[in-house]
C-alpha cells in the first residue's frame, strides 16, 4: 500500500514505530516543549524511514549506542509539514531524537494567566486531531501507525501535568519543577496523544472516573459530570466492556476549540458545557462512545472520518436512549438536524465534500471539518438499523467492534464486513449512494417524532402568524425544547420581536451555551443592538469553533454588524486557538 494516507509521509512498506518513550520539559517563557523521544521499531531494520514533523527543531538523531544517524529535514509543505527522512544503519531497532517544538506548534496552545479561570498561572493544552501530533513529536502521524508510549513531562512548580494515559506518579525533579510520569499501554493512533499543564485539581466522581479542572472550577465540574458511572454502565451494556480502564474528564479553559476531544482515559472538554443543570452532558456521552467507535476501531485516515464520527453519533444516541428514554434520543436527532442542513448548504449538496467517503489529497482536513461525517454518517447507520431491525443491527455493531478492536480501517473494509455479516443490507439501503455520492440519498430515514417535539416545532412555526407561547408553556420546556424552539424561529426578526423573546424566554440569564448562542445568532442576524455587549463578551471569552462559525457568520450577514464583528475579532483573536483564528478570518474575508 505504501503511502495510503494522504495526510502523512507514513509508508507502510517501511518499519513502523510501535512504541515511543518521551521525555519533555515545558518552558512557558519560550513556549516550547523540548527533550527527546525514543522510537522502538517493530523489527530490526535498516534503510529509509520517513517521519512526519511540523515546525520541530531537530537537534540530533542517534541510535541506542549513541551513533549519529544521518537525517534530512525536507522543506515545509502547506498541509503535511516537513518530512524527516532518516537513513538507518542495518540492525537498528530503536532511535533517539533530540528535538523541540515551535512556539507556534499547531497542536499546542499556550495560554497567558489572563486566559485562565484562576488568572494566576499559565496553561498549556494539546489538540492533535486531525494531523497535529507531528507538531508535538516526530512520528508516523497516520491513524494506521498505532503506538503505545511512556512519557515523563517536566513542568514549572506548582503546576500539574496530565496526559491521556495512565498516571505513573510524580518523580523527583530539579528545584522549581515537577516531573509527572505516564504510560499508555494500549496502541493508539497518534492523534490521540494528549497533554495539558495548568493549576489543576481533581475530584473523584465514580469508581473509575474523576474530573480535572482548574482549581476554581473543579467543584462545579464535579457537580455537572457526576453521572459518569451510569453512562459507562449504559454504554457497556450496549457495546461490551470499556477497554480503557479509566474514564476521566479534563475541563479546559474557554479557548479550547472543540466541544470535546475523546483522548483515551482523559476526555478533554470545553467549559461551555458547565450549564449548572447537566443539560449539556450529551457531549460527554459522545466522547464516551468514542471509547468504542474511534478509539477502539479507528478510521484509517481522514478520508474515512465518518467511521469515527458517524458511528459515534449513532452510539451516543443509543446511550442517551438507554439512560433517558426514547424522547431524549429523538430530541438529540432533532436539535442536530440544522447543523447537517447548514453544512449541506455551506458546501452545496453536489459537493464531493458531502460524501461520507471523501477524497482529501491536497486538502487540509481542518478546513473541511463539518457536521456531515457526524450527522449524515449517523443517519446511514440508523437507516441500516431500520432495515435489518435493532436486535440484528446491535449484534452487528458489537461484532464490528470486536473484529476491528485496536485497528484502523477504511470504509471499504467496513462495507466488506457489513456484507459478510448482514448480506444484502447495503444494497437495500443503497449504501453506495450514502458513501460515495454527495448530498442526502432518497433512503434518508424519516426520524421518529414525539408529541412534545411536534408541539415545540409547531409553536415555532406559528410565530409568523403572530402566535407566541405563553409563560406556562415556556417554563415547562426543557433546555433542549427551548433550543429547538429558537432553532425553528424565522430570522431576521424585528427589534420588537427580539425584545419580546429576550424578555419572555429570559434569555439574558441563560447559562446553557447552546441556548445563548442560538439566541445570539437570531439577535446578530436581526441586527438587534441591545444584544451586542453580550455577543461581544461571549466571543471574547469562548473559542469553541461550533459557536464561532454561526455567530461571526450571522454578524457578517448584516452590513451594519460587520464593523462590530471585525472589531470583536481584532481583540478576541489573540486568545483563540490557531484553528479558530484561521476559520474566523476566512469568514470575515468572504
Ligand atoms: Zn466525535
Amino acid at each position: 500500500m505504501a503511502r495510503s494516507d494522504p495526510h502523512s509521509f507514513f509508508d507502510d512498506a517501511q518499519p513502523r514505530a510501535r512504541h515511543l518513550d518521551l521525555e519533555l520539559q515545558a518552558d512557558f517563557a519560550t513556549r516550547r516543549l523540548a527533550g527527546f523521544v525514543r522510537c522502538n521499531f517493530d523489527r530490526s531494520t535498516g534503510g529509509r524511514v520517513d517521519l512526519d514533523t511540523r515546525g520541530l527543531s531537530i537537534a540530533s538523531v542517534h541510535d541506542v549506542h549513541d551513533e549519529a544517524i544521518p537525517f534530512t529535514l525536507h522543506a515545509e509543505g502547506p498541509i503535511l509539514g516537513q518530512r524527516l527522512e532518516l537513513a538507518l544503519p542495518p540492525g537498528t531497532d530503536a532511535i533517539l531524537i533530540d528535538f523541540a517544538t515551535s512556539p507556534n506548534a499547531s497542536g499546542l496552545q499556550w495560554l497567558e494567566p489572563a486566559q485562565t479561570d484562576g488568572r494566576r498561572h499559565p496553561f498549556l493544552f494539546s489538540q492533535c486531531q486531525a494531523i497535529h501530533a507531528r507538531s508535538l513529536v516526530p512520528c508516523q502521524d497516520s491513524p494506521r501507525a498505532r503506538l503505545t508510549y511512556r512519557a515523563a513531562l517536566t513542568v514549572p512548580a506548582p503546576l500539574v501535568a496530565v496526559m491521556a494515559a495512565a498516571s505513573r506518579g510524580e518523580r523527583a525533579a530539579a528545584a522549581g519543577t515537577r516531573t509527572f510520569a505516564f504510560e499508555m499501554p494500549q496502541p493508539i493512533p497518534p492523534y490521540l496523544l494528549a497533554l495539558a499543564v495548568g493549576d489543576l485539581a481533581s475530584h473523584d466522581v465514580g469508581p473509575r472516573s474523576r474530573v480535572w479542572a482548574e482549581v476554581g472550577l473543579v467543584e462545579a465540574a464535579a457537580h455537572e459530570f457526576a453521572e459518569l458511572e451510569s453512562m459507562l454502565v449504559a454504554a457497556e451494556s450496549l457495546f461490551g466492556p470499556y477497554e480503557w480502564e479509566r474514564f476521566d474528564l479534563l475541563v479546559l479553559p474557554p479557548s479550547f476549540p472543540y466541544g470535546g476531544m475523546e483522548n483515551p482515559r482523559l476526555t478533554f472538554l470545553t467549559p461551555t458545557l458547565l450549564a449548572g443543570d447537566r443539560s449539556l452532558v450529551d457531549v460527554v456521552v459522545h466522547e464516551l462512545a468514542h471509547a468504542w467507535t474511534g478509539n477502539l476501531v479507528t478510521n484509517a485516515s481522514q478520508e474515512h472520518f465518518w467511521l469515527n464520527e458517524g458511528a459515534t453519533v449513532w452510539a451516543e444516541r443509543r446511550i442517551l436512549e438507554a439512560l433517558h428514554g426514547p424522547e431524549a434520543a429523538m430530541m438529540s436527532w432533532a436539535v442536530n438536524q440544522p447543523s447537517l442542513d447548514n453544512a449541506m448548504a455551506r458546501f452545496g449538496s453536489a459537493s464531493p465534500l458531502t460524501r461520507l467517503r471523501t477524497e482529501l489529497r491536497g486538502v487540509d482536513p481542518d478546513e473541511v471539518f463539518s457536521s456531515i461525517p457526524y450527522e449524515k454518517g449517523a443517519r446511514f447507520l440508523h437507516v441500516l438499523e431500520l432495515e435489518v431491525g435493532r436486535a440484528r443491527f446491535d449484534a452487528f455493531m458489537r461484532a464490528y467492534m470486536r473484529r476491528f478492536r485496536f485497528t484502523s480501517i477504511t470504509t471499504e473494509e467496513f462495507v466488506e464486513f457489513l456484507e459478510a455479516e448482514l448480506p444484502g443490507a447495503a444494497a437495500a439501503v443503497q449504501a453506495n449512494r450514502w458513501l460515495y455520492e454527495p448530498g442526502m440519498p432518497a433512503t434518508t430515514p424519516t426520524l421518529k417524532r414525539s408529541a412534545r417535539l411536534d408541539a415545540v416545532t409547531a409553536a415555532a412555526a406559528s410565530w409568523k402568524s403572530g402566535r407566541r407561547p405563553d409563560a406556562a408553556t415556556v417554563s415547562a420546556w426543557s433546555p433542549t425544547e427551548m433550543l429547538l424552539y429558537l432553532q425553528h424561529l424565522p430570522r431576521p426578526l424585528s427589534h420588537e420581536d427580539c425584545a419580546w423573546l429576550a424578555q419572555q424566554l429570559e434569555l439574558d440569564g441563560r447559562r446553557n451555551a447552546e441556548i445563548q448562542v442560538e439566541w445570539f445568532t437570531i439577535a446578530a442576524r436581526s441586527d438587534y443592538e441591545p444584544a451586542r455587549p453580550a455577543i461581544g463578551g461571549f466571543l471574547q471569552r469562548v473559542g469553541r469553533l461550533k459557536y464561532l462559525r454561526p455567530l461571526y457568520g450571522a454578524l457578517m450577514q448584516s452590513q451594519r454588524s460587520q464593523p462590530f464583528a471585525r472589531k470583536v475579532f481584532e481583540t478576541a483573536s489573540p486568545g483563540y486557538h490557531g484553528t479558530a483564528r484561521r476559520m474566523v478570518a476566512a469568514i470575515l474575508d468572504r
